[in-house]
């Protein structure tokens, strides 16, 4: 069985504790690996060697640093069916859609930000007669790196690459859940000549080795993607001592559904808005509204299609739903759908685990499951789920739809469907959330901020907020 090792000064290290903690593969409940169960002696060894090595790296020329960040994706590149093989293993989801979007997007993160930090400008401000500002940005010196379990690789390189980019040194922290691409990571990183300490990578338990990077006096940021209970916690620990943070949170988004919309199409994509990734993406729609006048359309015309999804063994090219990340989601996924029976919700479809058999008749699946009847204030419609359910709810009129769609505590991201380009506009106004698509789902431009509003989060991500988020800006005047 294979043994996963944190990555600290260039090295890969066991654990001080000498303990590993298993490692499950979800689609059949098997261990197939051992992960390190740190604390916070290997966080200080890691904090001890990103400290050493960030005089150097804040100053290493931007070009080299680019080469370096193009090489740590080119070796990703090289190694992608070991990279999708390890995705589709830790977490459960189809092999497919690991190939198809968790490791090119890492590798897309490694080079976008490589050739960000060639393009970052910062301002000036001429003051006439008087003399001019300017900003300097500078790095922040050792940041500290928190990622989740849904997207693996796809987060952590999401947070990682624009760190390094910008000059700081990393101590970052994969969800123990789902190490196996992060150890992958290290690997690349050694082979591509990235210097000793400038990313260190320590494995473990978010109560031990990411509380003990949250609590550290020495990191100066925390880039946190995760739930929002967690999302408290790492706030009420670190904005005492006055660190930057980046809080990623969890989401209940709203799919808004007109009745002039493109039927078809819409029906189509918000499949996959739901149930993309077993609905384990914090961008996935989960509170279906729809116009009246096609609701009972758009039902039956969503039930049977949902009913043609394949819930299956992740390997498997026609499976679209595969496992449930571990036991314990499975269980609070399948709580939350006897809640909504309770609520005096209808299953439409779903509503059950997922019986599979041969390799796979003890890994954890659930159903896809759609609910109708529910009241928008219910728990099941305002809680996070984060699993393969969806609720339908319809709506009168554009002022009702809006009213419960922001109805809630989250504000991540939201669709709107319809084909009036000037309600379009009006919605995506007046929804309370950090994202809106229209007339699309999850399309991703590098470039655009990224982040939730309410509940789901502070700061933002992406683009130059991350260049932004990752550097100290120190206003420089110099009198005429
Ligand atoms: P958690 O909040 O449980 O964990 C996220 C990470 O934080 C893990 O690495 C976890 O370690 C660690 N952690 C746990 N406790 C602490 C602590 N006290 N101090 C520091 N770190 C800690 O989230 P999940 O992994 O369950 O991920 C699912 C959640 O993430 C959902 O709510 C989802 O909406 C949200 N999410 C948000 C996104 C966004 O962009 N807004 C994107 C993707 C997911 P461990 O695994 O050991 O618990």
């Amino acid at each position: 069985m294979e043994t996963i090792n944190n990555y600290i000064n260039g090295e890969l290290a066991a654990p001080v504790s000498g303990t590993y903690i298993d490692n499950i593969e979800p689609a059949t409940g098997q261990v197939f690996s051992l992960c390190p169960d740190s604390d916070e002696r290997d966080v200080q060894l890691a904090y001890a060697a990103a400290k050493q090595a960030y005089p150097k790296w804040s100053n290493t020329p931007l070009e080299e640093r680019m080469m370096l960040l193009m090489r740590i994706a080119d070796g990703i590149e090289k190694r992608m069916d070991e990279f999708v093989a390890a995705e589709s293993k830790d977490n459960g989801k189809p092999l497919k859609l690991a190939r198809a979007v968790d490791i090119p997007r890492a590798v897309s993160n490694f080079r976008f930000y490589a050739s960000a930090i060639q393009h970052f400008a910062s301002e000036s401000h001429h003051m006439p007669g008087v003399g001019i500002n300017y900003t300097l940005r500078q790095s922040i010196g050792v940041v500290g790196c928190i990622s989740p379990w849904n997207l693996p690789i796809y987060l952590f390189s999401w947070k990682i690459a624009p760190a390094l980019a910008t000059g700081n040194c990393v101590v970052a922290k994969p969800s123990e859940i789902t190490p196996y691409t992060a150890y992958l990571l290290s690997q690349v990183c050694m082979d591509a000549g990235l210097p000793n300490g400038v990313l260190n990578i320590v494995h473990g338990l978010g109560t031990k080795v990411g509380q003990a990077i949250v609590e550290h006096e020495g990191i100066k940021a925390i880039s946190f993607t995760g739930g929002t209970e967690t999302g408290k916690r790492i706030a009420a620990t670190a904005a005492p001592m006055f660190k930057k943070l980046s809080l990623e949170l969890g989401g209940k988004n709203p799919t808004i559904i007109f009745a002039d919309c493109d039927f078809e199409a819409t029906v189509k994509q918000i499949v996959t808005a739901s149930f993309s990734n077993q609905g384990e993406i914090c961008l996935c729609g989960s509170r279906i509204f729809v116009e009246k006048s096609i609701f009972e359309k758009f039902r039956d015309a969503f039930v049977a299609r949902v009913k043609k999804l394949k819930v299956g063994d992740p390997n498997e090219d026609e499976t679209n739903l595969g496992a449930i990340v571990s036991l314990a989601h499975k269980n609070k996924i399948l709580s939350y759908i006897h809640l909504a029976k309770e609520e005096g919700g209808k299953i439409l479809c779903g509503g059950s685990e997922a019986k599979l058999s041969g390799r796979c008749e003890n890994g954890y699946f659930v159903e896809p499951t759609v609910i109708e009847g529910l009241d928008y204030r219910c728990r099941t419609n305002q809680e996070e789920i984060f699993g393969p359910v969806v609720t339908l709810t319809p709506f009168e009129n554009e002022e009702e739809a809006l009213m419960m769609a922001n109805s809630i505590k989250y504000g991540l991201s939201s669709s709107v469907w319809t084909n009036d380009l000037k309600r379009a506009h009006r919605v995506a106004e007046k929804i309370e959330a950090g994202i809106v698509w229209i007339n699309s789902w999850l399309v991703r431009d590098l470039r655009t901020p990224f982040g939730g509003v309410k509940a789901s989060g502070v700061g933002r991500e992406g683009g130059w907020e991350a260049m932004r988020f990752f550097t100290e800006p120190k206003n420089v005047f110099i009198k005429s």
